[in-house]
């Protein structure tokens, strides 16, 4: 990549629209890289500029790329990927799960935006508090899942339940020789595990919704570390045309 300069404009005249998806899919992805490599450096151009970019996304938007994300406070996709005001769709539960109701929204965003956006990222995290919660409960080790605390509701239940799948599909900590308890390292990584395995499930799930895989948008999948900033991409760019 040539350059970390934003590669639109301020006055977006949706000109981008005759490209073909896989194009626009393409140059979105190019953008948020940069984007994040921006945050990174500490240099964001955006940031600045948003009391300019809402006076003139007032009456419209122009989002070029859906992100579902954690609701955790660290993970503001508009900051990591240093985007304005009116590029990015964003959709965020605790635990990063496509439901019936943020794919819903994508579709809406895809029916209803010109020119739609052509790049979905599922966005993970580490250390993320739902998974740990999953974790705990549906393969508690008392020693890491304390049981003080208030109960949860229902429906921070119900929540948890959507991430049963990427926890079951990991390895518990291994135990020591002589049933020792198996250690906090193991029990993170364990942890880990779910993160990563959730956001393939959950882009998995987006990339079969008949919707979205008509519209020929890509979907990608990354885990964003706490301690460095730093994107892990999961999935690879399809090729071109193709989720
Ligand atoms: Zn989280």
């Amino acid at each position: 990549m040539a350059t970390d300069a934003p590669l639109h404009p301020l006055s977006d005249s949706d000109s981008d629209s005759s490209l073909d998806a896989g194009a626009r899919a393409s140059d979105c992805l190019e953008e948020l890289i940069a984007g994040h490599r921006r945050y990174q450096r500490g240099e964001p151009v955006h940031y600045q500029n948003a009391a300019k970019d809402r006076e003139h996304y007032a009456d419209h938007q122009c989002p070029r790329v859906a992100v579902l994300a954690c609701a955790d406070s660290r993970v503001p996709p508009e900051i990591i990927f240093d985007q304005k005001i009116g590029h990015l769709f964003v959709l965020r539960v605790a635990g990063n799960f496509a439901d019936d109701d943020n794919q819903a929204s994508m579709e809406y965003a895809l029916q209803h935006f010109t020119p739609p956006p052509a790049l979905i990222v599922v966005l993970g995290h580490e250390r993320c508090g739902a998974v740990k919660a999953a974790v705990d409960c549906f393969d508690p080790h008392p020693q890491f899942s304390p049981s003080h605390g208030p109960a949860p509701s229902s429906r921070l239940l119900a929540l948890v339940g959507r991430l049963e799948e990427a926890v079951l599909g990991t390895k518990a900590p291994a135990a020591s020789p002589g049933s020792a308890p198996a250690d906090a390292g193991a029990h993170a990584q364990r942890i880990d595990q779910a993160v990563r395995r959730n956001v393939m499930i959950n882009v998995d799930k987006i990339r079969a919704n008949p919707v979205i895989r008509q519209a020929g948008v890509w979907v990608m999948g990354g885990r964003y570390d706490l301690d460095t900033g730093e994107i892990e991409w999961l999935t690879d760019p399809p090729s071109r045309g193709g989720a």
